[in-house]
């Protein structure tokens, strides 16, 4: 017979706002002993503010905003939404056309009869575009233009107000290693890190690369628990299968996340995930 506390842990955890599919993932997360989050959506809050805009010689910042405005015209990506904010105006999407999004490296898009690019070194790169070396500041996107290197655009990343909560909550039940995967620069990456005090991070990542990303950090922890992977996107939902216990933001996550995961955090908070180990250990020490 499965021992009441199994409800009572599941329902308990409910109450919290933590919905768990199943009682299994209360005995993974009980010996849980690394966790790993995605960063935007997950740690911060998913929302980016256009600090700078830097044009190229040549180019004015008027030039790269409406550029990257019209090229992100139809992109849900939290990147392209504040882009949309800073431009502050509909885009006239009667002259743009052939709109390419690439996950984890940014949109294509005719703009007025001239061929514009819109993401990470990657993109551009691809296209046979170097970026102009720079001290790299944090999240940035990077503007070509009829084949030319147009400038970039600077964001400033929020956390979100429980991720310094989350961190701490996790050490405080003996979490020892938290790290973070993420596509985005290694420069914005280290900052959130080190604010957060995380055991380490990985930066960069398409998004292909993320289940690679877990399962190196799957493999150097070996022995040491179970390996707890939290994401928000579309992209997470691979990951969110490979690890021990995958879990989703309930709100800002995407349908696929939700259904990938194990767990789904109702209001979003990363704290909940210390919340919800400490559940399963004391339903674990009840069965016991
Ligand atoms: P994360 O792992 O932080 O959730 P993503 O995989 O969504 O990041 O994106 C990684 C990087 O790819 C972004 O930081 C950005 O450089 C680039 N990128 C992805 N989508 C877009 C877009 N629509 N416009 C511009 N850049 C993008
Ligand atoms: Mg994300």
């Amino acid at each position: 017979s499965i021992p009441l506390s199994f409800y009572g842990g599941i329902g308990g955890a409910s109450r919290n706002g933590i919905l768990i599919k199943g009682g299994n993932y209360l005995e993974t997360l009980a010996a849980t002993g690394t966790v790993v989050f995605d960063k935007t959506g997950t740690l911060t809050t998913g929302t980016f503010r256009v600090t700078e805009i830097l044009p190229a010689d040549g180019f004015t910042a008027d030039q790269l905003l409406t550029w990257a405005a019209s090229a992100e015209s139809s992109s849900t990506h939290p990147l392209a939404r504040s882009i949309l904010e800073a431009f502050g105006q509909p885009v006239d999407r009667t002259k743009v056309t052939g709109i390419m999004e690439t996950a984890g490296r940014g949109v294509a898009a005719n703009v007025n009869g001239v061929p514009v690019l819109a993401g990470n070194t990657k993109l551009l790169a691809g296209a046979g575009i170097a970026v102009p070396a720079e001290m790299p500041v944090g999240t940035v996107i990077h503007i070509a233009a009829a084949g030319r290197y147009a400038g970039s655009i600077r964001f400033a990343d929020t956390l979100k107000p429980h991720a310094k909560d989350a961190v701490t909550a996790l050490r405080r039940n003996g979490v020892r290693s938290i790290t973070m995967l993420t596509g985005d620069t290694d420069a914005a990456a280290g900052r959130i890190a080190a604010e957060l005090g995380l055991t380490s991070y990985r930066a960069g990542l398409l998004p292909q690369d993320k289940v690679a990303g877990l399962e190196a950090i799957i493999a150097e922890n070996t022995g040491t628990g179970s390996v707890i992977y939290v994401g928000d996107g579309i992209n997470d939902a691979p990951v969110l299968s490979r690890a021990d216990v995958g879990i989703a933001m309930g709100s800002l996550g995407s349908d696929a996340a939700i259904e990938a995961a194990d767990v789904v955090l109702m209001d979003d908070d990363p704290a909940k995930v210390a919340t919800a180990i400490q559940i399963s250990r004391k339903t674990y020490w009840i069965v016991r």
